[in-house]
């Protein structure tokens, strides 16, 4: 039987780029079903993240011009992240393979087609990787990066140089449910579900209309989501900080008594300075300890899925 897709596609204050960008999308649900790779229930699914200008109001239009056109709308702005989620969740049980992509054309459509041949070739979740950012500033370059470089240093699975450009399929969207956390890090989260994946590489073009919503502010905040949301190691390198400290002053307090030793001078203020820094460093330890306690606390608040079962040597038993 044909494989039923669904598009996702979140937009918030996007009337400059919908009504370029919408018809492209339509042209590759339409292309992709004359090449019977797709069933004729396939859907475009915009997810109005609360728009304040005429976004909701194209999107409407838009799905009474063509059933391929379908729309939800959240209640408020509730960010990209949930704006996707909300996408997902909506599609999960009505397809059997969804893509999420943005609505600004930054990301190439045509990489579409590979996506669900990889899933046609058995891959559950594909990755959309840009090739390269030459059309991003060198400042945007290099802050994403390094970011990429921090999450993975921190033991966090992420595919370096993917947003939120990919294929997941109906099946690991229903385990995908299970994750009930409230900070959302879709790209980090994916992975933990498991499953065969691939990715398929693509050149990440200009925006074709519109303004960004990603300034440093918000990147920033991304970022640090995503960090907390991965990894408890900021809070083990507390730890490891306030035994820096403790030695460096223990070390300090070492030479001043060899510099008495030997006849210098070491004043009462010395002594002082030392065992400020050194309780100091006592105290980041202690915080340090009580900081992996409510990193464990909160990984076990999470209530992430401890397995999930990907295959049976028998269905349904
Ligand atoms: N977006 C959203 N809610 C927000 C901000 C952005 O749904 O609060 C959507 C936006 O319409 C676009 C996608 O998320 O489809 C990516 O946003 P944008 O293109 O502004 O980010 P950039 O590509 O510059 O990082
Ligand atoms: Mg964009």
């Amino acid at each position: 039987m044909m494989k039923t897709l669904y598009i996702i596609i979140p937009c918030y204050n996007e009337e400059k780029v919908l009504p370029l960008t919408a018809p492209m999308f339509l042209k590759k649900i339409n292309q992709l079903q004359e090449e019977g790779l797709i069933s004729d229930n396939s859907r475009i699914l915009f997810i109005d993240d609360g728009s304040r200008d005429d976004t909701w109001s194209i999107i409407q239009s838009l799905a009474k011009e063509d059933v391929h056109y379908t729309g939800i709308r959240q209640s408020r702005n509730r960010g990209h992240q949930n704006a996707v989620l909300a996408g997902l969740m909506e599609a999960k049980d009505k397809c059997d393979i969804t893509i999420s992509i943005d609505c600004d054309g930054q990301d190439d459509i045509n990489a579409m087609d590979d996506m669900v041949q990889a899933y046609l070739d058995g891959c559950e979740v594909v990755y959309g990787v840009r090739k390269e950012r030459k059309t991003d500033t060198f400042f945007k370059r290099f802050t994403a990066e390094s970011f990429y470089k921090v999450l993975k240093w921190m033991g966090a699975d992420v595919v370096f140089n993917h947003a939120d450009y990919r294929l997941i399929s109906s099946r690991v969207l229903n385990e995908f449910a299970n994750f009930k956390e409230v900070n959302l890090y879709l790209r980090g989260m994916v992975p933990l579900v498991g499953f065969k994946s691939t990715s398929v590489y693509y050149a990440r073009h200009e925006r074709l209309a519109g303004e960004s919503h990603y300034p440093l502010k918000k990147m920033l905040a991304l970022a640090f989501e995503g960090i907390t949301s991965l990894s408890t190691k900021p809070l083990k390198m507390i730890t490891i900080l306030g035994i820096g400290v403790v030695f460096l002053s223990l070390l300090a307090a070492f030479i001043t008594l060899l510099v008495l030793l030997f006849g210098g001078a070491a004043g009462g203020i010395w002594w002082l300075a030392l065992l400020i820094a050194f309780f100091a460093g006592v105290q980041i330890i202690c915080t340090g300890l009580v900081g992996s306690y409510v990193g464990k606390a909160y990984m076990e608040v999470k209530a992430r899925p401890r397995y999930i079962i990907s295959e049976r040597t028998k269905e349904n038993e």
